[in-house]
Parts: C-alpha cells; sequence; structure tokens
C-alpha cells in the first residue's frame, strides 16, 4: 500500500485551517497526512471579530472560534499549538520546527510532499519612545484581545465620574475606527489620531471626510494630520498620554491600528518570489510561483486586483478562507482557482456604515486611467419611510468606455452592504449603462425607488456623455 503524503502547514487560523480541513474533506487520514503548525495558542478564530468582543456585542472568547484543536484533532488534522517554524528548506522539502518545550534549542527538521505558508500578517509597531509601556496594545490576536479587555475591566472597576478613562486610537482605518467604537461603547473617552488628512484612507477624502464628520458627533475626538511622536508614560511606568508634533494627548489606553504588512521573513530567507508589498506571489491556484509543493494564501500574500490588473497585498479574512479553500482543494486532489479580488471592504464605527470596491481618484489616476467622478446623496429607504437615513454614493467610472473603476458608500443601516451590488459589477465588467438597467429588489423599507447605487450609475452615465471621447 502506498504511504500516506505529508501536507505541513504553517499558521494555524483563517487560511491555514480552511485549506487543512478542505484537504481533509477530500482526502482521508490514509492518503493524506497534515499537520499543522502554530505558534501562538489558539486556532480557527475570528480575528474580525475581535473589536466586537471588546465592545461588548460577543459576549465570550469562545464564540469567536470557529472550530476547536480537539475539533480539528477529531478529523484527523494533527494541530500543534505553541510551535514555531524557524526555517523554510524548499530544496530539502522540509521546514524546522520549535516547539514551546525546546526553549532555545534550534529545532527538528520535518519534511513534506505539500508546504502551506499560511503566516498572516503582522501588525506595524513603530519604533517609538513608551511603544511598549504597559497599556499601548495590539489587536491582531485572541491574546492581545484578552490583554486589552483585561486591562479595561481593571481602569473601569477604578473609574469615577470625576476621572473618566480616556483611550487613544493611533490609526484610523477599519480597524482603528472599529476599536474606537468599541471604547466608547465601553465609556471611555476616545481620541482617534491619524497622520491622514481624513480618516479610512480607503476611501477618498471627500468621503472620509463624511466620516471624520460623523465621529466627531459620535462624541470620538478625531484629530488628523497627526503624526504620533511618542508615548509618554508616568511615574508608575504606565502609559500617561499620546504625544504628537504638536500636541499631547491623554491616555490610559491606547490601542494601535496602523495596518499590517505579510509576515513573510521566513519565505524571503527561503528564496521564495516576494512582491513589492513583501507578500508573497503566487498564481491562480494560489501554488508559490516557481515552486511545484509549496502554497501559500491568507494575509502573507499579493492578490491579483482585477479592476488594475496589477498585483497587491490585502490583508482581509475573507480572502484569506477562499485562499484556504483553493489550497487545500488541490492538494486534496481536486481542481480550484481564486481568481482575484475588486478591492471590496465594509466596516463600521457606532451606526455609519463604510464601504469600498474597486479604485479610488487617486489608484485610477495612478495607472493612467482617465474618469468621471460623482456623488450623489440619497436615503436608506423611501423617503417617506419611517427611519429612511441619509447615504452618500461615490463613483468612478472610466471616460469614454463607461467602465465601472469603483465605488465609495458612506452612510446609516443599510449603506454598507449596497456595495456587493457595484462589486458584482465591477467583476462582471459592467459599464455604468449596464449598471442602471440591473433588477435590484425595491419595497419602500429596503430602498428608494432608484437604488442610491443606481442613482449613482444614472449620474456617471450622464458625466461620461458630458466627457465625450475625449
Ligand atoms: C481586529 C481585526 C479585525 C478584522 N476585521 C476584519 C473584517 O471585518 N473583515 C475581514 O475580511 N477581515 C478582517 N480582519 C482581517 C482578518 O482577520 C485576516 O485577514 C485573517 O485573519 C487572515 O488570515 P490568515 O490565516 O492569513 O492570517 P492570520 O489570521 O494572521 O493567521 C496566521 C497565523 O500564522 C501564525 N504564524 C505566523 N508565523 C508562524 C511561524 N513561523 N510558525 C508558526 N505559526 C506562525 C500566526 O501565529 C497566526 O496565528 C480583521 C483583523 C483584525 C486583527
Amino acid at each position: 500500500m502506498a504511504t500516506a503524503q505529508r501536507m505541513v502547514v504553517i499558521g494555524a487560523n483563517a487560511a491555514g485551517m480552511s485549506a487543512a480541513s478542505q484537504a481533509r474533506r477530500l482526502k482521508g487520514a490514509g492518503e493524506l497526512e497534515i499537520i499543522a503548525l502554530e505558534r501562538g495558542g489558539h486556532a480557527s478564530y475570528s480575528a474580525c471579530g475581535i473589536p466586537y468582543w471588546v465592545g461588548g456585542d460577543v459576549a465570550d472568547a469562545g464564540d469567536l472560534i470557529a472550530r476547536t484543536p480537539e475539533q480539528h484533532r477529531e478529523r484527523d488534522i494533527d494541530l500543534r499549538l505553541h510551535t514555531e517554524v524557524t526555517e523554510l528548506d524548499p530544496d530539502g522539502r522540509r521546514v524546522r520546527v520549535r516547539g514551546r518545550a525546546d526553549g532555545a534549542a534550534a529545532g527538528e527538521w520535518l519534511g513534506y510532499d505539500h508546504l502551506v505558508v499560511a503566516t498572516g500578517a503582522r501588525p506595524l509597531r513603530p519604533a517609538l519612545p513608551g511603544i511598549d509601556a504597559p497599556g499601548v496594545h495590539g489587536v491582531q490576536t485572541m491574546d492581545d484581545g484578552r490583554a486589552l479587555l483585561d486591562a479595561l475591566e481593571r481602569a473601569e472597576a477604578a473609574r469615577t465620574a470625576e476621572a473618566p478613562r480616556r483611550a487613544v486610537v493611533v490609526g484610523a482605518g477599519y480597524i482603528g475606527v472599529e476599536m474606537a467604537e468599541a471604547l466608547i461603547r465601553r465609556g471611555h473617552r476616545v481620541t482617534v489620531l491619524d497622520r491622514a488628512e481624513q480618516p479610512m484612507s480607503t476611501l477618498d477624502p471627500d468621503m472620509g471626510r463624511l466620516v471624520h464628520e460623523a465621529m466627531c458627533r459620535m462624541g470620538i475626538e478625531t484629530v488628523t494630520g497627526a503624526t504620533v511622536t511618542a508615548v509618554r508614560t508616568g511615574e508608575d511606568g504606565r502609559v500617561r498620554a499620546v504625544a504628537t508634533e504638536d500636541a499631547e494627548y491623554e491616555a490610559d489606553t491606547v490601542v494601535l491600528g496602523l495596518g499590517v504588512r505579510p509576515e513573510t521573513g521566513l519565505a524571503r530567507e527561503a528564496g521564495l518570489p516576494l512582491g513589492e508589498s513583501g507578500g508573497l506571489l503566487t498564481d491562480l491556484a494560489m501554488r508559490v510561483r516557481g515552486r511545484e509543493d509549496i502554497w501559500a494564501g491568507g494575509d502573507c500574500v499579493e492578490v491579483l486586483d482585477l479592476v488594475s490588473g496589477r498585483t497587491r497585498h490585502v490583508a482581509l479574512g475573507t480572502h484569506a478562507n477562499k485562499h484556504g479553500q483553493v489550497i487545500g482543494t488541490n492538494v486534496g486532489g481536486g481542481y480550484a482557482t481564486f481568481p482575484g479580488v475588486v478591492g471590496t471592504a465594509v466596516s463600521k464605527v457606532c451606526d455609519l456604515e463604510i464601504a469600498r470596491t474597486g479604485l479610488l481618484e487617486t489608484q485610477a489616476e495612478a495607472l493612467g486611467l482617465r474618469f468621471v467622478t460623482v456623488t450623489v446623496e440619497s436615503t436608506s429607504r423611501a423617503g417617506y419611510y419611517p427611519g429612511a437615513a441619509p447615504m452618500h454614493v461615490k463613483m468612478l467610472a472610466e471616460r469614454r468606455t463607461g467602465r465601472l473603476l469603483g465605488v465609495q458608500i458612506v452612510g446609516r443601516e443599510g449603506a454598507g452592504k449596497r456595495v456587493d451590488a457595484a462589486a458584482v459589477a465591477l467583476t462582471a465588467g459592467m459599464t455604468v449603462e449596464q449598471m442602471t438597467a440591473l433588477d435590484l429588489g425595491y419595497a419602500p423599507p429596503f430602498s428608494p425607488l432608484w437604488d442610491p447605487v443606481l442613482v449613482a450609475a444614472r449620474k456617471a452615465v450622464a458625466e461620461v456623455r458630458r466627457a465625450g471621447a475625449h
């Protein structure tokens, strides 16, 4: 009888465990041995849920766990927590592995037939004075979330009306604004600092300004153009304030949300191909370029942007899970591909929903595209229906061809997921004129007669015509 092949997975979260689970669905333990190596103490959890756990919407950390280590092991996936891969040897088809018990020892070599690199991304943590002081928190992992929650609960127990707790969030990207919401819900006074012109640099500044204004109305002090220079500490060594070039903001808690970079140090050392962002380069089957037996997915890879035609780093759980599924299918003997992304993302701060897909103006300009831009203000429901709330939709379309290039949406309930219709239109390569005929659902509680996305498309058609053939 032929011996089983071995699949070794580095990183046991969204991409890695999706790959392992899918491969196991297709091949039993007699055919494929699966070993998943995770340097942390958790596997298969939703990092996306951390802001809602910290904010109190999700009561229990256990609710964020999609599948426990025991459940994986019951399915013959040999999941090894607290086990770090310290070196890759692609030519020798082996990885060097160090368990927690091994301490500083170099570790043992482990051979593979298929290697899956799913090492995720590491959060940016600039080397500023005081950045490692107690009270400064990241929110990348379950352990980060637990440490922050414990610290907040301790601080809240000591709270008095005269001395409210103050938190500073550094970075106004989607994780920063979600954390601002979590902290404000817990009764903290919250300041968000970002060096960009507006919060949410995944939007154009005019749409970011709407987010900025709404955050201020929610009581979240939002300071843009603010470059953090240091974290100030008190006599007890704990964080006391965050300093920017111009001012100082009092804080007992600091949360960092400065973005991430692909975690590809080992891949780089092993000579695997990396793109401009440092993410691994793969083919559409998620096989590392030029390597028959190495696969990679999730936050450690670059993906093809279907609108720009270039590869870029997009660290989102939605892609990581799909990559894992594709890798698992291919390793399991099936056939699957990940064609690419159109750049869709949705998030919220309190009741404000923020969404985007496709290109921003700056991105379209950088590609040399000529385009028209329209922005419309409409409502989430028929204007006469209770609860109708304003919604802004911005749309970019290519001049001459009228091809849809991008959509950004800022509004209240029901605004965010409207971006999905635009994502489908982008994926299908539709023009804004074709979009105007889309058969989207309508009833007064859900939408005005003309859905705001269609209103924007109509206006974009007029702009494309006005711009003419130039
Ligand atoms: C606060 C927060 C909110 C988010 N919200 C959203 C959202 O709303 N929507 C969305 O789509 N995405 C969201 N994301 C992003 C999403 O969580 C990530 O894209 C997703 O987790 C990526 O999965 P991954 O498997 O590629 O990487 P990870 O989840 O980072 O897993 C990689 C694993 O590899 C392990 N590892 C790394 N190096 C080694 C090594 N050498 N040896 C062994 N193990 C190693 C790490 O410990 C880690 O557990 C959010 C992320 C955060 C932090």
